[in-house]
């Protein structure tokens, strides 16, 4: 057999553990996994040195396009994706949602020629479009997003509708990724500290309260259990969010939680110093919830991590006072590297970092073994990492539109040096290497197998 690409004499890593082997391709897949090169491939790619990690699957980015393409598009972020060693992406679009099937259809041809890397899509759910979860589903939306507060003018849904939404999920087996503030307390706090006309940075923390975020998670948590809804808890910022699902998922809620770098990272002292810069919502805990966090994504009670990629410019962001700038942060781009970083510190293993930065992801999102692993008959999607790489981040080498990076300044070691989408190279060091539209619609229906708890 001639293969199209051989990866040659990599170490292999998996959740299992790694080895070191050849990875032969063909046709897209893994053709066979090989003790030496075969020498009978039509490109090599010496990977002597390297970890071949299955390429990551980031299931929380927000391209804004349509929507909101001053602030990121989908040729630019996908772009970004690849350099930072993520191979499938599931995006979302706050000012421009996808509520319906001929939405789903509508944006999905619009990206057709638009991606580097693959990618599905997810839908919102409003108070008032419940009812078509199903058609939706049908249609091959990767999953559905809900919001328990009205926030980035997302309308939020009480318990009575999510009560009716986990319903129809647990029906069709699709899952939600759900962003948990409560929004009484968030208002009640917003309405003290205007009333005290504070608008210095440390409204972020107090405004989008710890309190806020476990009483919503709280709330959807027991919902989930009492519906059998498959339910991921969106960008856990708190070591007592971990806890609380634990609980649940004890007494048999199909629950699973997701955090983001942003949450490791900073900490709340953070935000009060530079603000814009570091607004995103639920925000950044007081020290020492970064630390329990770390344990917690050892220890496995973090499921998976994601980016939530939510970029604006750095004029964008101080354009208006801290109440009004937009929340959120770019780094699909750095994700996988300061989490490699953080392999390198001895905070998780690399192991660790590939069930929750792609295989974990891929099952939620019924892509599993397609993607999400290194195995004969997955798609040869492959990030090679060089864990010895040391190098500084900065504003200036950044693809996405955002044009900085929170991280700019940190000496970070071990980095993606080359991604690779079904046996084609799509990025190398930091340089995208191909064209909008290799990258393909990833959840249609008939390439999804049934949606597994973790
Ligand atoms: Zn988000």
């Amino acid at each position: 057999m001639r293969f199209q690409t051989e990866i040659a004499n990599a170490t292999i890593v998996t959740p299992e553990g790694r080895y070191r082997g050849t990875i032969a391709v063909a046709d897209g897949r893994i053709a066979a996994i090989l003790d030496e090169p075969s020498g009978n491939a039509d490109r090599t790619i010496d990977a002597d040195g390297l970890l071949a990690l299955p390429g990551m699957v980031d299931q929380h980015v927000h391209f804004m396009d349509p929507g909101d393409t001053e602030r990121e598009d989908f040729v630019r972020g996908s772009s970004a994706a690849a350099v930072g060693g993520v191979t499938t992406v599931v995006e979302h679009t706050h000012s421009n949602p996808v509520l319906t099937a001929d939405d789903l259809k509508e944006k999905r041809e619009y990206l057709a020629g638009r991606s580097v890397v693959d990618f599905g899509l997810t839908a919102h759910v409003f108070p008032d479009t419940i009812e078509q979860v199903p058609a939706l589903w049908e249609e091959g939306v990767a999953m559905f997003k809900a919001f328990t507060c009205t926030t980035h003018g997302v309308p939020g849904l009480l318990p009575d509708d999510l009560l009716r939404l986990f319903r129809v999920l647990s029906r069709v087996g699709a899952r939600a990724l759900v962003h948990c503030e409560d929004e009484f307390i968030t208002e009640d706090n917003e309405g003290r500290l205007r009333a005290a006309l504070r608008d210095d940075y440390g409204i972020v923390p107090e405004w989008r309260s710890v309190e806020a975020e476990l009483v919503a998670v709280n709330t959807i948590a027991l919902l989930a259990r009492l519906t059998g809804a498959n339910v991921t808890i969106a960008h856990a910022s708190q070591p007592e969010v971990v806890d609380l699902v634990r609980r649940e998922r004890e007494l048999g809620a199909r629950l699973s939680v997701e955090s983001c770098p942003q949450y490791f990272y900073f900490d709340a002292d953070e935000v009060r110093q530079h603000g814009p810069t570091r607004k995103f919502t639920p925000p950044a805990r007081d020290a020492p919830a970064g630390e329990l966090m770390w344990e917690r994504l050892a220890s496995g009670e973090v499921d998976l991590i994601s980016t939530d990629h939510a970029p604006s410019t750095l004029e964008q962001k101080f354009e208006k006072d801290i109440w009004d700038c937009p929340f959120g942060l770019p780094g699909i781009e750095t994700t996988l590297s300061v989490m490699l970083n953080a392999v390198n510190g001895g905070q998780l293993t690399l192991e660790r970092l590939v069930e929750v930065y792609s295989a974990t992801p891929a099952r939620l999102l019924g892509l599993y073994p397609r993607k999400g692993t290194i195995r004969t008959g997955s798609d040869a999607d492959v990030v090679l990492v060089d864990m010895e790489d040391e190098r500084v981040l900065r504003n200036e080498d950044v693809v996405s539109k955002a044009g900085w990076m929170p991280f700019d300044g940190y000496l970070i070691k071990g980095r993606p040096v080359t991604t690779i989408l079904r046996g084609e190279v799509v990025a190398e060091k930091g340089e995208v290497k191909a064209e909008p539209g290799c990258g393909r619609y990833t959840t249609a229906p008939q390439f999804r197998s049934e949606v597994t708890d973790v």
